[in-house]
């Protein structure tokens, strides 16, 4: 998780207004992509790691995202659906829940009626360190 975190770092300050996420997919023991999020409109930390290993033949692959990939669809198609969608990947470590109101839990939600497992907490306090200036915590317009 602390690795998610250096690719967090990195989106800075391009994916502004957006949080800065950072996404790492693991087979086995090795890194098979490292994402973080771009520019608005662009893709998300997981969209950017689940680019990177498309078209490829994987099983039991587990994601590390440092906030609770998004539920609903703004200016990209929402995070959470993806990776439901995805079955190679089967277990996702979150570090911490988003407190955007149009999310806050229905990200996890989402994973897990999937039929992923899922793990949130692991790294929460370096990851909520840098990232909580940076989240939603009203409401607002799209
Ligand atoms: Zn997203």
């Amino acid at each position: 998780m602390l690795a998610a975190l250096a690719q967090s770092r990195k989106a800075l300050p391009e994916c502004l207004p957006n949080p800065p996420v950072g996404c790492l997919i693991i087979n086995a023991q090795e890194i098979v992509a490292e994402g973080y999020t771009q520019a608005p409109g662009k893709h998300h930390a997981e969209a950017d790691a689940l680019n990177q290993i498309q078209g490829k033949a994987f099983n039991f692959l587990k994601m590390y995202v440092t906030l609770e990939p998004c539920s609903f669809h703004g200016r990209t198609p929402a995070c959470a659906l993806a990776i439901a969608k995805d079955r190679r990947i089967h277990e996702i470590y979150v570090s911490i829940i988003d407190p955007d109101p149009r999310n806050n839990g229905q990200g996890l939600d989402i994973l897990k009626k999937a039929g992923k497992i899922v793990n949130v907490g692991l790294c929460a306090n370096e990851v909520n360190a840098f990232l909580n200036q940076y989240l939603n915590k009203v409401m607002v317009e799209q």
